[in-house]
């Protein structure tokens, strides 16, 4: 069985950014990724928000230049999914691809996965008209018509990203308020002949039986419905943390991500979490590999503390 210092957990700007400071500390890293290298940037058309880049940088570029800094430092990187975690500081074992690693310090930086609406066809029309990723399906519905559902930072910033390349949008949100930045809303406001906003609403039914074709939509102030027409929807409602992996007993929140503290300590001594799998108010690349720093520092000053 090979052994590390660490075993980090996610290739996206949380995981390599830990990967790389334990490195440059002088640990042993093994860098587990079930996907490419970059995480939830390389689904990430451009990004507005990431000082240094004032005129904006493309997600998959950022992704590029992220992994570009683990080059020649010798840290082991997977392209598995992990199974399970178990153990105890000093010693745990990652299952990963049907092998196994030893590892004194874990760090998880998973990430979250998009949440569906939960409504009937869902699965069955995911890839015939239902999409997670406008940045991967987009440019199929080029002069068509879709829907965007969320009321957040991805469905705003995904909503503009759509409008270069459909002819009418639907931005489908169950509050009259956004909870996404003005920032990208007053851009939305300016695209009021493409993009409707259609608010207090919220998507009862999808059409279709091998191919979307429509939205019932459900007004919750006056419960009107009526059936939106489109080819594709695009949702954005949010996301949730991948933590069945973890040994149980996990400190979660109520909605399952981790707990930490501001060390990115969880309640197991020896496992750290940084990104968006914490609960934590702001998710951003930023806070992401920001987190991902203090882990790997806390993770280090674990490591003495073993070795003293
Ligand atoms: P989010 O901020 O949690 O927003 C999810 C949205 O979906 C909310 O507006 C919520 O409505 C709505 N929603 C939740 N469940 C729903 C359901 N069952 N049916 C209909 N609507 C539902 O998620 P996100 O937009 O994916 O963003 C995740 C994190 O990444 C956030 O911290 C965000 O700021 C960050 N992010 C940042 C940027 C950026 O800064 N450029 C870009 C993308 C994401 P309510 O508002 O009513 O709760």
């Amino acid at each position: 069985m090979k052994g590390y210092d660490a075993v980090v957990i996610g290739g996206g700007p949380a995981g390599i950014t830990a990967a790389m400071y334990l490195a440059r500390s002088g640990c042993s890293v093994l860098l587990t990724e079930h996907m490419a290298t970059g995480g939830q940037i390389l689904q990430t058309e451009a990004l507005e928000n990431y000082p240094g880049f004032p005129q904006g940088i493309k997600g998959y570029e950022l992704a590029d230049l992220f992994t570009a800094h683990l080059e020649g430092l010798g840290v082991d990187r997977s392209a598995v999914t992990v199974e399970s975690v178990a153990g105890d500081a000093g010693r745990f074992f990652v299952r990963a691809g049907g092998e196994e690693y030893a590892a004194k310090v874990v760090l998880v930086c998973s990430g979250a996965r998009h949440r569906q609406l939960g409504l009937e066809g869902e699965d069955r029309l995911r890839g015939r008209g239902v999409s997670y990723c406008a940045l991967c399906d987009g440019n199929f519905f080029r002069n068509q018509t879709v829907a965007v559902v969320g009321g957040g930072n991805s469905a705003l910033e995904e909503s503009l990203y759509l409008a270069k390349l459909v002819d009418k949008l639907y931005l489908i949100h169950r509050r009259d308020e956004f909870r996404g930045h003005k920032i990208y809303l007053d851009k939305i406001m300016h695209l009021s002949g493409k993009i409707e906003l259609v608010r207090s609403s919220v998507i009862t039914g999808l059409h279709g039986d091998s191919q979307l074709t429509g939205l019932s939509v459900k007004n919750l102030k006056t419960n009107d419905e009526r059936v939106l027409a489109v080819d594709g929807l695009f949702v954005y409602v949010g996301s949730e943390p991948a933590t069945g992996f973890l040994p149980d007993g996990i400190a979660c929140d109520t909605q399952g991500f981790l707990v930490t503290d501001t060390e990115m300590r969880t309640s197991i001594p020896g496992i750290f979490a940084a990104g968006d799998i914490r609960s934590k108010l702001c998710r951003q690349v930023i806070t992401a590999a920001g987190d991902g720093a203090t882990a790997a520092q806390a993770a280090f000053v674990f490591l003495e503390q073993l070795h003293a």
